[in-house]
């Protein structure tokens, strides 16, 4: 049952040949099994979780008319607010925190009948990109348990691909879902800034946070993706317009007289052969569907990284100010007589950790008055560069491609003590971001040189995420034809079941 996808378990939730309980179940018995190695849960609520499972098949059973998603399991990041579950961003100064309230992400998978297995662990406050900055230990990648999954929801992904949940809600500032999915052999989709509410989103970098959905398949992609999506009064900047229709497009799929745009800046040096090799084999692909694959040039995107380092940990300087030992979690040194300044400063010494201190001072230094215009001024006027790039080669294309990652799946320890290298893991995600439209990665294959899963990146212009859909599911279908089969199916059982 697990090794279905979520529009087969909905299926068979719906034709009576299972219950969510028992589906619910089958889900924690193989977190118990595997989780130990892959370490993609901070904490399982399992309780919780059979209970949201038993409710809905008693709905189900009263003839009530349920969302596809109701009684399918789900792995949640453990940055989403939820409402007495323990919610730490993967920072030790949230240890204990549990939310009054939960995230507009949560009330609507609730609302939608979703059972959540648990939160799933990240890079602290979604800063990094292989998990391995987490309060709480790295998580390991169910391809090669040697190698990261990526990051920041590094946890999500994992669980999805080590078929812990057939589905997650991970969030992408920076990338923080495609490039785990292109690492873990899964699909992972960033919808357009303000199409997902960010009430009750730990914050990072407000004006590039967005959360959405990963899956096994693209339809389960999108299948989740319109349950999360929606305007929300509780988010200023949430988009009031109708959520595009991302499942009819999953199921239509077709490529046939689109234009395909390759972005000339995000390839080449600093590529791997076998990420490129799968690469362009799918654009052949696409092209034998009956895509037109033209180049387009994205000068600006030289900038990019440079302009997100910049800007990210401003705002993050800006947010996490909120820390202060005295509202949430974690508070050392208080000592008879000691002062709150005192106070604030032994906890966020012990509470946060080694690159969420640097992006604080990397943002505070940046934003000081005497260096403000020559840091984010500049880095801000980037971003309207990058934009008008990317509405440029929209002009010329319907959607724009690139591999998702230079790289496959690195090594625990291999880049930890090296930020820069790490920082380079985003350079093909981080413009997306910067311009608030949308991207999903999906898998293209195998590299020849270590066998590890390459992503394949899509990108769409804002609010048009249902392209996405339409040239990842041909893409999707074309592949799976060809290989006789998904390639998570291809991922090492782990000692568990078939
Ligand atoms: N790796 C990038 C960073 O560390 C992106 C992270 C993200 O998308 N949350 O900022």
């Amino acid at each position: 049952m697990i090794k279905k996808t979520a529009a087969q378990m909905s299926a068979s939730l719906t034709s009576g040949e299972t219950t969510s309980v028992a589906l619910t179940q089958s889900h924690l018995d193989r977190i118990s099994e595997v989780d130990s190695k892959v370490k993609a849960f901070l904490h399982v609520d399992g309780e919780n979780a059979l209970a949201q499972a038993a409710k809905v098949d008693a709905e189900r059973a009263a003839g009530k008319k349920l969302h596809p998603l109701a009684g399918v399991p789900l792995a949640l990041k453990d940055v989403l607010a939820q409402e007495g579950v323990p919610t730490t961003a993967g920072s030790k100064i949230l240890q204990g925190w549990k939310p009054p309230y939960d995230s507009t992400v949560v009330s609507k998978l609730k609302q939608a009948g979703v059972v959540i297995l648990g939160k799933t662990n990240m890079d602290e406050f979604a800063m990094g990109s292989s998990t391995e900055n987490s309060g709480y230990g790295p998580t390991f990648n169910p391809w090669d348990l040697t190698r990261t999954p990526g990051g920041s929801s590094g946890g999500s992904a994992a669980a999805v691909s080590a078929f812990e949940a057939p589905i997650a809600v991970g969030s992408d500032t920076g990338g923080s879902i495609r490039q785990p999915a292109a690492l873990t052999g899964i699909v992972g989709v960033r919808p357009t800034y303000g199409a997902v509410s960010r009430y009750g989103l730990i914050a990072y970098s407000s004006s590039l946070d967005q959360a959405g959905p990963f899956g096994r398949t693209v339809l389960d992609t999108a299948l989740l993706h319109e349950v999360m999506a929606g305007h929300d009064p509780k988010d200023a900047t949430s988009i009031n317009a109708a959520v595009p229709n991302v499942v009819a497009a999953a199921r239509s799929a077709d490529v046939k007289g689109k234009k395909i745009g390759v972005i000339k800046q995000l390839q080449g040096d600093g590529y791997q052969n076998g990420v490129l090799a799968r690469f362009n084999e799918s654009l052949e692909l696409l092209e034998s569907l009956g895509a037109e694959i033209v180049e387009v040039d994205c000068p600006s995107f030289e900038y990019a990284l440079a302009a997100y380092y910049l800007i990210a940990p401003s705002e993050c300087s800006s947010n996490l100010a909120r820390f202060d030992a005295m509202r949430y979690g974690l508070r050392t040194g208080d000592v008879d007589g000691a002062s709150a300044e005192t106070v604030m400063n032994a906890t966020r010494e012990a509470g946060f950790g080694r690159e969420v201190k640097r992006r604080i001072i990397l943002g505070t230094y940046a934003l000081s008055s005497g260096y403000y215009d020559a840091y984010y001024g500049s880095a801000q006027k980037i971003r309207t560069l990058i934009i008008d790039d990317y509405k440029k080669a929209f002009t010329k294309a319907d959607v724009l491609v690139s591999p998702t990652s230079p790289i496959t799946a690195f090594k625990i320890g291999e880049k930890s003590e090296d930020p820069i290298a790490m920082y380079l893991a985003d350079v093909a995600t981080i413009p997306v971001n910067l311009a608030g439209i949308c991207g999903m990665s999906l898998p293209a294959g195998l590299a020849d040189e270590d066998g590890l899963p390459v992503g394949f990146q899509i990108m769409a212009p804002a609010m048009q995420d249902q392209r996405l859909y339409e040239v990842g599911g041909a893409l999707e279908a074309a592949l799976v034809s060809k290989w006789g089969g998904y390639l998570i199916d291809q991922v090492p059982a782990l000692g568990g079941a078939k």
